[in-house]
């Protein structure tokens, strides 16, 4: 049997991995500033997520959702307590998509509407609702396509008036795009979808599948205003690998048995590796890690030639040159070993760092960066 080929793949073949790096099959080291699609949080192997899993593992790894978790209730508790969401409830998953798609339910479920709004350059997963509020049509399929789904400018507050009505059943934005190639919403534009939501019975989602978890500076992107969505959804560096997902439920919302439901969601090994994440995360200061090397990462790229704009907020930082950047990163991975992100703005590289990434990672990233572009200005001159 082949793989289905649907992923364009670099000739990489990565067998180990520690902290901010990884080891290819021959013995190369590589830096890794995008930790898989910015799911690496605490680092790759960190020691405590690996003996915990390992101690799970030994003990049990797997029963369903049909018998009591004890687990499943520290996650939830040490989750409310470092994202500020005490008084919410949880619902365990299994990805990022599968987050959105329950919220997505869970919101037609409470107030019974069907009209959804998304923006413009969003991402919000690859299964049928999701898919549907992700503004890219290359990827939904003909079953996918629904007239329940709106999409509006990001940030343009204009538009929002007359588009939110009594028959908006919710709102989805990420905390930063992510995909988009790092756009941030304004608080402003966050704070009048919420009170245009307050005002005619809508609900807001906020997708933190890849923005929160610590990544911006603060727990959760969106706590940079003062606003608090009705439901948050939460995947990739909650598990650090490990798939675990979860949506975060305000208590008016409420829940009835079977209305939501999963086999693998909040499963034994799941639990483990998001509570060993939390641990670290609290431990290791890492939420302030962010915010500090953020804010280094930015510094030093700015007045940096060829940069258009950096759009950043703690290690979700995108940098936007004058020109694709496709080349621009081939050159950072084959010559200098050190792995960033795409995104659907041909024009923007991620950078996602391990939410511990140090100081001397930074300055070499910084380093071999100003020496593709020189290099590059050089030959388009
Ligand atoms: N939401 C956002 C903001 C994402 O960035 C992604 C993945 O990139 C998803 C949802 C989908 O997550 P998953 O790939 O785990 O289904």
């Amino acid at each position: 049997m082949n793989l289905f080929d649907v992923y364009p793949l670099f000739d990489i073949e990565p067998v180990k991995a520690s902290g901010s790096y990884l080891w290819d099959k021959n013995g190369t080291k590589y830096l890794d500033l995008y930790g898989g699609h910015a799911v690496i949080s605490i680092g790759h192997s960190h020691p405590y997520y690996v003996n915990k899993l390992t101690e799970q593992l030994n003990r049990m790894g797997f029963y369903s959702n049909s018998v009591k978790i004890p687990l499943q209730e520290e996650l939830a508790k040490k989750l409310g307590e470092l994202s500020g969401y005490n008084d919410y409830n949880l619902f365990l998953c299994n990805s990022g998509a599968e987050a959105n798609e329950n919220a997505i339910k869970l919101a037609s479920f409470h107030n019974g509407r069907k009209k959804i709004i998304a923006f413009s350059q969003s991402f919000h997963g690859r299964t049928s609702l999701a898919v549907a509020a992700t503004d890219d049509p290359s990827i939904v399929a003909p079953i996918n396509q629904t007239e329940n789904i709106f999409f509006l400018p990001f940030n343009d507050e204009g538009a929002l008036d007359n588009a939110i009505d009594e028959n908006t059943c919710a709102v989805i934005i990420e905390g930063i795009q992510g995909v988009g190639g790092v756009n941030i919403p304004t608080i402003s534009f966050l704070k009048k979808i919420k009170s245009l939501c307050e005002k005619h019975g809508a609900l807001l989602i906020l997708d933190e599948v890849q923005s929160g978890y610590g990544r911006s500076g603060k727990f959760f992107a969106h706590q940079f205003s003062d606003i608090k969505p009705d439901i948050i959804t939460i995947a990739k560096g909650m598990g650090n690998g490990f798939p675990v997902a979860g949506v975060l439920i305000n208590p008016n919302i409420k829940a009835k048995h079977s209305m939501l439901g999963t086999t693998f969601g909040g499963n034994y090994l799941a639990c483990v590796a998001a509570i060993a994440v939390l641990d670290v995360i609290k431990k290791e200061n890492l939420i302030a890690n962010a915010k500090t090397m953020g804010d280094y990462i930015v510094s030093r790229l700015a007045g940096i030639d060829g940069i258009k704009e950096i759009r950043a907020l703690g290690l979700m930082i995108g940098v936007e040159l004058d020109f694709p950047c496709a080349d621009i990163r081939k050159q950072l991975l084959f010559d200098h070993k050190i792995f960033t992100g795409s995104a659907s703005n041909k024009n923007t590289i991620r950078i996602l760092p391990a939410l511990n990434v140090g100081k001397a990672e930074a300055d070499m990233f910084i380093n071999a960066f100003q020496q593709v572009i020189k290099k590059s200005l050089v030959n388009k001159s």
